[in-house]
């Protein structure tokens, strides 16, 4: 189907900066008063959000709600649960940096991430604009640009569920492969809308996350976006992320659950019987997600690329 020249205003293509789309989801949803859809280049095939949100809707969105409170986030259980789902990760890590490698986490939220990298021994740095202020000054309030990191400064950088939130993403990988070292590794991870789970829920599947994510990628559009950005191996891609995986499947069914609304209702606290439901639904999820993961349909891509 075209596009009705009063929905689309020629916005260039975020990948190749193309101005003719198909669309994808028509009312794809609604927010702040806005109804959006979501387009398909048709030169590069990438899939984004139309019209783009004005920045001060984000800033509602990315409220003091959007991520755990200090005291989940010390908790010990709380550590040994996370440490657990991103297990794997940890492991690909140290295949390919040594433990005293020099991480830098983009989009680092919350810095759960870093924390943990730093107690397993790397020198974890994180940077976020919409982050908690932080007492350290590992955690960056800021973005990958106002911090103008030298070339060649990282080792690894790791970059979870951000491209999708982005502007200009492909700008933005530009800058992060110029920090990382030749050699480097980027472990990028983002919702995968060829999904199984996006071709069975639509505009319910909770990774759509409009107007927050306002890009979608597929295995090949990811690929695509880090080839434009500069020279780089795709080392591998996967399809299971421990911590995302079951939860995007329970949230599509039951999307009151969202631990950001969870919060919202009750004054930033995720109540125990509301936590002990929402991952005993993931558990029961798992059989259902795995046919997806297996046929690499799975909700998230994760890809592992090295800089050249
Ligand atoms: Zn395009």
């Amino acid at each position: 189907m075209n596009l009705k020249p009063a929905a689309c205003k020629n916005p260039p293509c975020r990948l190749c900066g193309f101005n003719r789309y198909e669309v994808f989801l028509e009312d794809a949803a609604c927010a702040n008063e806005k109804k959006y859809c979501i387009i398909q280049c048709k030169k590069c095939a990438f899939i984004s959000v139309h019209p783009l949100p004005d920045h001060e809707s984000l800033k509602e969105h990315y409220d003091s709600s959007y991520w755990k409170g200090p005291q989940q986030k010390e908790s010990p259980y709380m550590q040994h649960f996370f440490s657990f789902r991103v297990k794997s990760i940890v492991y690909e890590l140290t295949k390919h940096i040594s433990r005293k490698g020099k991480i830098l986490d983009l989009g680092a939220g919350d810095g759960a991430w870093v924390h943990l990298l730093r107690r397993k021994g790397f020198e974890a740095w994180g940077i976020d604009p919409f982050s908690i202020p932080s007492k350290t000054d590992y955690l960056i309030q800021g973005t990958l640009h106002s911090a103008e990191f030298g070339d060649s400064s990282f080792d690894a950088i790791t970059c979870f569920h951000v491209l999708e939130h982005l502007d200009d993403p492909l700008n933005e990988l530009k800058e992060a492969l110029r920090i990382l070292k030749p050699g480097g590794i980027m472990i990028v991870e983002v919702p995968n809308i060829s999904s199984w789970g996006f071709s069975l829920f639509k505009k319910n599947w909770q990774p759509l996350h409009i107007p927050a994510h306002v890009n979608h990628f597929t295995p090949e559009t990811l690929r695509q976006v880090f080839q434009t950005a500069g020279d780089v191996t795709l080392l591998k891609l996967s399809h299971f992320s421990a911590k995302t995986s079951p939860a995007a499947f329970v949230l599509s069914f039951l999307p009151g659950l969202t631990p950001q609304n969870v919060r919202r209702k009750f004054d930033g606290k995720y109540p125990f019987h509301y936590k002990t439901a929402y991952l005993a639904l993931q558990m029961v999820s798992l059989p259902y997600i795995v046919p997806g993961i297996l046929a690499q349909r799975g909700c998230i891509i994760r890809g592992y690329f090295r800089k050249l």
